[in-house]
């Protein structure tokens, strides 16, 4: 998720992590839409496909992840705008030398910070 963030710099990169219950298995890396560097889209099709794939794997969808290449990694009025309030959403920044992940779920206009546990 870092390497593929970093790869699209100094655009936004995006995706979907699957897994089962909250922990996180799979990433899925999926194509910017917009490549912009202040917001990104996945189309449907796009999502479609990734979401066949997980259910392939036996697996579901545990959280939508992009980066912001220059912002810190709170979520912008656009992200809080158009989150879906079910979804965990992972944010990636390279605003400083070392990128800093955090995740959030975002519900009607709020913000409430979800803490992630990293196993090996
Ligand atoms: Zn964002």
């Amino acid at each position: 998720m870092l390497a593929h963030g970093e790869k699209e710099l100094p655009f936004e990169a995006c995706g979907l992590l699957s897994g089962s219950g909250e922990m996180i298995k799979t990433i899925w890396k999926a194509v910017n839409n917009k490549r912009k560097m202040n917001s990104f889209e996945i189309n449907e099709e796009q999502v479609t496909l990734l979401l066949t794939k997980i259910e392939e794997k036996n697996e579901c969808l545990v959280g939508i992840y992009h980066s912001h290449p220059t912002a810190p990694p709170v979520p912008s009025r656009e992200d809080i705008c158009f989150a879906y309030p079910d979804q965990v959403y992972f944010i990636i920044s390279y605003a400083k030398r070392k990128p800093i992940v955090k995740c959030y779920r975002m519900k009607q206009g709020k913000v409430f910070p979800v803490k992630i546990i990293f196993y090996d």
